[in-house]
């Protein structure tokens, strides 16, 4: 553990015990969860106590409040709230009265996000919270908001050159349209300083684009239910976690917390004595960084995004993600298109990569290049073949064990 994780663990441990058992005193669906689990309340003492607690799928969540609406009986009874929203599912999230409820006044500030920012929200306002969520921040952080939302991108084109906008915060997809838009219109905003991307992955390719543009671009990773999960520093190197809320990656078949490097399921869990959000698994996969980051914040990092579980499989006890393959070959000189196949023989995994070779490439060295990249980006030895052709839906990749 890097001192910034060990460090980052005691103050969950301490908040674990301050919080959660008194939490599973007021609410009764988060108790019951408990005794499903043979736990009673004063059970969770630490961090490390709540691998003892399956984790709780974002399914599970929706069929809870179906049952039992809105809030699943996961609410205290007196709760204070501020706002209501509803996401996809659907799930119903309840914003506590707090200065920063979502937690992206850091990350918004690891950006220079501040008082003399007009920001242009890009976010949604209607029924989900990003919109919302977003804007409380910037107001904590004493920016100006143009609660612009999504859509209208001529009249927020107009607005942001007219307005003086510094800042924004969206989608990055977004983002790069309503640039094109202000450019086709003759209005490119002239005081763009900075963005906040979210919701959507930033593929090296958009970020370049985007960066040509607008000084600073800055990643985050967070969900309706939870809010900030991540954002990028300085470092440009994963994305550190929030302080507020204990951030773990899960083993997907023991539901283990992995604070080693491997790969498994992002969980939350938050520290709110009237709503126990505890162990919620985001559907996300990544992994801890263990090595400390060079900036001055004080909370570990995690990976990113590298995909959802069930899209991955595991291949020798490691996992392998579709997304992970296509990012590791992208750009091989002389590949027109590959896909990985998994077989098992002697209970042993095998890897092959098929490899069709773009016209006049050199075939000997495609294969070489592509094993080199599933060895160094993949962590992977694999025999690589040189086909023809292969179907253009192909799936990048195909399990062909069985299990019998
Ligand atoms: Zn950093």
């Amino acid at each position: 553990m890097t001192d910034a994780l060990s460090a980052y663990v005691r103050r969950c441990d301490e908040r674990v015990a301050a919080v959660l058992p008194e939490a599973a005193r007021r609410v009764r669906a988060f108790e019951a969860r408990l005794t499903r689990a043979g736990l009673v309340p004063d059970d969770l003492a630490d961090v490390a106590s709540l691998d003892r607690l399956p984790i709780l799928s974002k399914d599970e969540l929706v069929d809870l409040q179906a049952a039992d609406p809105p809030f699943g009986g996961l609410l205290a009874p007196g709760a204070s709230l501020r706002r209501l929203f509803q996401s996809p599912g659907p799930l119903y999230e309840p914003e506590p009265h707090e200065p920063d409820p979502w937690h992206w006044v850091p990350a918004l500030a690891a950006a220079g996000f501040g008082p003399s920012d007009v920001v242009l929200n890009c976010c949604g306002y209607h029924l989900t919270p990003l919109g919302a969520m977003f804007e409380q921040a910037l107001l904590e952080l004493g920016a100006t908001v143009v609660p612009a939302g999504v859509g209208s991108k001529d009249l927020q084109a107009r607005a942001s050159r007219d307005l003086g906008v510094t800042a924004y915060v969206g989608l990055p997809s977004y983002l790069k349209a309503l640039l094109e838009q202000a450019e086709e219109l003759g209005l490119p905003p002239e005081k763009l300083e900075r963005a906040f991307v979210i919701a959507e992955p930033l593929p090296p390719s958009l970020r370049a684009w985007l960066e040509e543009r607008v000084p600073v671009v800055r990643q985050g990773y967070g969900t309706a239910e939870a809010g900030n999960l991540g954002f990028e520093c300085d470092a440009l190197e994963g994305l550190h976690l929030p302080d507020e809320a204990l951030v773990q990656v899960c083993d997907l078949t023991t539901g283990e917390a992995l604070w080693d490097g491997r790969e498994g399921q992002v969980v939350v869990t938050l520290f709110r004595p009237d709503y126990p959000l505890v162990r919620l698994g985001t559907g996300d996969l990544s992994a801890f960084l263990v090595e400390p980051c060079s900036c001055t914040i004080a909370t570990p990092r995690i990976a990113g995004w590298l995909g959802r579980v069930g899209e991955a499989v595991k291949v020798r006890g490691m996992f392998l993600h579709p997304r992970q393959a296509r990012t590791a070959l992208a750009g091989v000189a002389g590949l027109e298109s590959f896909r990985l196949l998994i077989d098992r023989s002697e209970h042993l995994d095998s890897l092959r990569c098929e490899v069709v070779p773009a016209a006049g490439a050199d075939e000997a060295g495609l294969a070489a290049a592509v094993k080199e990249r599933i060895r160094s980006g993949l962590r992977f030895d694999a025999e690589v073949v040189v086909v023809p052709e292969l179907a253009a839906d192909e799936p990048t990749i195909v399990d062909l064990r069985t299990w019998d």
